[in-house]
């Protein structure tokens, strides 16, 4: 294993975010879902953040959000519009959105996961438009 895997496997085995960096390096979508309440959230945590319950399972999330918000940054070396993206489940988590022209994102755009590799190997969720949302620049609500 070169240093790089390592240092990717090392983060994958972090505490409570260890199940969702493993599902990310096969490429799968996770979040957490309360057993109690039966809310989703984001970022992990060992613990429901709306009923404080530690009755929590991981789901698979649909892949699916909409753009929250966004913003471009020309000369970041690797994911040049860091964005907030609301999943259909309710999350909304920091991400990126790659796969189009910077000027053609808009908030309220649907977009859906698609997987970015770190330089050390690292899987993480970027998000590209669905191709009805490029095609006419609007919400296809
Ligand atoms: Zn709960």
């Amino acid at each position: 294993m070169s240093e790089q895997n390592a240092a990717a496997a090392s983060r994958n085995r972090r505490g409570d975010s260890g199940e969702y960096w493993q599902a990310l390096s096969e490429r799968r979508l996770i979040i957490p879902q309360c057993l109690s309440c039966g809310e989703t959230y984001f970022y992990p945590r060992p613990f429901c953040p709306f009923c404080m319950s530690d009755d929590i399972a991981w789901v698979s999330a649909s892949g699916k959000g909409t753009v929250y918000s966004f913003t471009t940054s020309a000369r970041a070396p690797q994911f040049k519009v860091p964005a907030m993206v609301t999943l259909d489940e309710g999350p909304t988590l920091m991400t990126a959105i790659e796969g189009i022209d910077p000027a053609s994102v808009f908030i309220g755009q649907k977009v859906e996961v698609v997987f970015a590799e770190l330089a050390d190997g690292t899987v993480v969720p970027v998000f590209a438009p669905v191709a009805a949302s490029v095609a006419d620049g609007k919400s296809v609500d």
